[in-house]
């Protein structure tokens, strides 16, 4: 870990600023509603915690774990759910939590996958999104901040499981990335 060369993208204020600014919006948009929020683990168990937290709305939680297999930093494609939600979403509303968009393959697929149980609305929040790295065209409807390609870790987000508990966004310098690979 203290090998790992990175820098800072986001600090701690500048993710709890964004985070209430997001909560405020999903508030304001759901006013008068409960929603059914859906993190994505293990990277958004943070951020949602962060999110849920600063809503001004009620709202119940659960989540849903899923494999992805490629190599290294590359997403493949082959996404597999490892757990399932626990609760009954049909005619509910729900909000999708995921740490970052990277090619739109991991939420492309668990959106299908949720829409077959006919919530009554499904939107997706992610914290980050690279937007450029798409090889499939998906827009999450809130997005803390977008940026561009590299490997960012912290804030729930990890590199082989290490860094996800430190509070601010880092960004790996290339050749720690590399290693992974
Ligand atoms: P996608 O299917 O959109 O390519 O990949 C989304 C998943 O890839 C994220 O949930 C996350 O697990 C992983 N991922 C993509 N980019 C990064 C990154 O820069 N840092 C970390 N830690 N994970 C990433």
């Amino acid at each position: 870990m203290d090998k790992m060369d990175k820098e800072i993208l986001f600090s701690r204020d500048a993710i709890g600023r964004r985070v209430q600014e997001m909560a405020g919006q999903i508030s304001d948009d759901y006013q008068g509603r409960e929603l059914i929020v859906i993190g994505v683990l293990k990277g958004a168990f943070i951020f949602m915690a962060d999110l849920i937290r600063a809503l001004a709305i009620p709202c119940k939680v659960d989540f849903v774990r899923i494999a992805s297999y490629g190599a290294g930093s590359e997403s493949s494609g082959k996404v597999v759910l490892t757990k399932d939600i626990e609760t009954s979403i049909k005619g509910r509303d729900i909000l999708l939590v995921e740490d970052i968009v990277d090619t739109g393959l991991t939420l492309t697929y668990l959106v299908n996958w949720l829409k077959e149980r006919n919530p009554n609305s499904l939107r997706v929040c992610a914290f980050l999104d690279k937007r450029k790295r798409r090889k499939v065209s998906f827009e999450a409807d809130y997005v803390g901040f977008t940026i561009e390609d590299g490997f960012v870790v912290g804030y729930g987000l990890d590199f082989n499981e290490q860094a996800r508990f430190l509070p601010e966004v880092y960004i790996l310098k290339q050749e720690d990335v590399e290693v992974k690979e």
